[in-house]
């Protein structure tokens, strides 16, 4: 049995112990996909609460730099 860790934050999946993590799945432009949860083992999209692309973390990053980067050039 898988229990969630976050004792205090129960969402739906936690209550049905769902094997899940509570971190930000973030998906980056070259597919590259990690999490925020640094304890986290298994990036499968479907055991995540939250989810969200590069281009929304604060303060960007490096693949939408380059992004930027080769945009700039192209014009
Ligand atoms: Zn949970
Ligand atoms: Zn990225
Ligand atoms: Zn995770």
């Amino acid at each position: 049995m898988t229990r969630c860790y976050h004792s205090r934050m129960e969402c739906l999946s936690c209550v049905s112990e769902l094997d899940h993590c509570h971190g930000t799945l973030v998906s980056h432009e070259d597919d590259f996909v990690e999490c925020t949860d640094s304890g986290c083992r298994d990036l499968d999209l479907a055991r995540h609460v939250f989810t969200a692309t590069c281009a929304d973390v604060d303060g960007g990053c490096h693949c939408t730099a380059v992004f930027v980067e080769e945009f700039a050039k192209a014009s």
